[in-house]
């Protein structure tokens, strides 16, 4: 068996978690103080994800900031962003719309500026 200390990152308060694995598979979760730190240490040993925050083209040439509505799996960022570069944004948008339906297993990208 072996364990991984994490720090937790759904809140400020930061706990310090460990999680033991045996096989790959998680035994045992300790130090969080919420229900939210167990789902948070388990998802990040078995399937780290993370929110992406990029930017895309609109088609008047300027630059507009996304994010993923929800974290995507780490392993996929590298294929989300090649997907990403080759998006051009129609404007007027503003924060909160969608500009990508379903980028991955039902997650959006979403605007996150305002531009006219
Ligand atoms: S375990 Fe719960 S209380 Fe501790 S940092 Fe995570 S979310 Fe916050």
């Amino acid at each position: 068996m072996n364990s991984v200390n994490l720090t937790c990152v759904e809140c400020p308060l930061g706990c310090s978690i460990t999680v033991c694995l045996k096989d790959g598979k998680v035994e045992s979760v300790s130090g969080n103080s919420c229900p939210r730190g167990k789902a948070y240490a388990e998802s990040e040993v078995v399937c780290p994800k993370r929110v992406l925050t990029t930017t895309v083209k609109t088609a008047d040439g300027r630059i507009l900031a996304v994010k993923t509505d929800n974290p995507v799996p780490k392993a996929d960022l590298m294929k989300l962003m090649q997907r990403i570069n080759g998006i051009i944004a129609n404007t007027p948008v503003k924060i909160g719309d969608i500009i990508v339906k379903n980028l991955i297993e039902g997650v959006n990208l979403v605007a996150t500026d305002y531009l006219e």
